[in-house]
C-alpha cells in the first residue's frame, strides 16, 4: 500500500509555523539536532548536517556577523535606500535579513551585529543592529 509516510511535506510547514509563532511572540528561535548539535535556519524537519530528525528549537543568541551586504536602492518618496544582507549566525546559520538603524551603505562585511523582532503578528521577523556602532565608526575611518 502506500501508506508511508513522506517526511518533510507537512513537517516543514509547521516547522516554519512554529518559527513564525515565536517570532509572533518576540522570540527569535532557531532549530537545533540532537543527534549532531549543528544550528541551522531556515526551519526544517530533517537535519542538513546529519539527516537526523530529532530536531528541537532553541533560543537564537541573536548574535551575528554580517557576511554580505547590499543596498537596495529606493526613492525618497518610496521609503529611500534600504538593506539587505546575509548574516551568519554565531551559531552557524545564515540568514537573509537587513540591518536597521546605520544607513546601508555605511554597513560592511564582518560587522557585528544584534538581532531584534520587528513588526507583530504575522508581519513580524528578524532585523539586525550593529553593535557597538561608534566604536566601528571610529575604527574605519
Ligand atoms: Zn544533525
Amino acid at each position: 500500500m502506500t501508506g508511508q509516510q513522506i517526511p518533510g511535506v507537512q513537517g516543514v510547514g509547521g516547522a516554519d509555523r512554529r518559527f513564525k509563532e515565536a517570532l509572533a511572540a518576540g522570540r527569535f528561535d532557531i532549530q537545533r539536532c540532537r543527534s549532531c548539535g549543528s544550528h541551522f535556519f531556515y526551519p526544517r524537519v530533517i537535519c542538513p548536517h546529519c539527516g537526523g530528525s530529532e530536531i528541537e528549537w532553541v533560543a537564537a543568541s541573536g548574535r551575528a556577523t554580517v557576511h554580505s551586504t547590499t543596498t537596495v536602492r529606493r526613492k525618497a518618496e518610496q521609503g529611500g535606500d534600504y538593506n539587505v544582507c546575509i548574516v551568519e549566525l554565531d551559531e552557524g546559520p545564515r540568514m537573509m535579513s537587513r540591518v536597521d538603524g546605520t544607513p546601508s551603505d555605511d554597513v560592511r562585511i564582518g560587522m557585528r551585529v544584534s538581532a531584534s523582532v520587528a513588526g507583530a503578528g504575522d508581519g513580524a521577523f528578524v532585523v539586525f543592529h550593529v553593535d557597538g556602532r561608534d566604536a566601528q565608526q571610529e575604527g574605519a575611518r
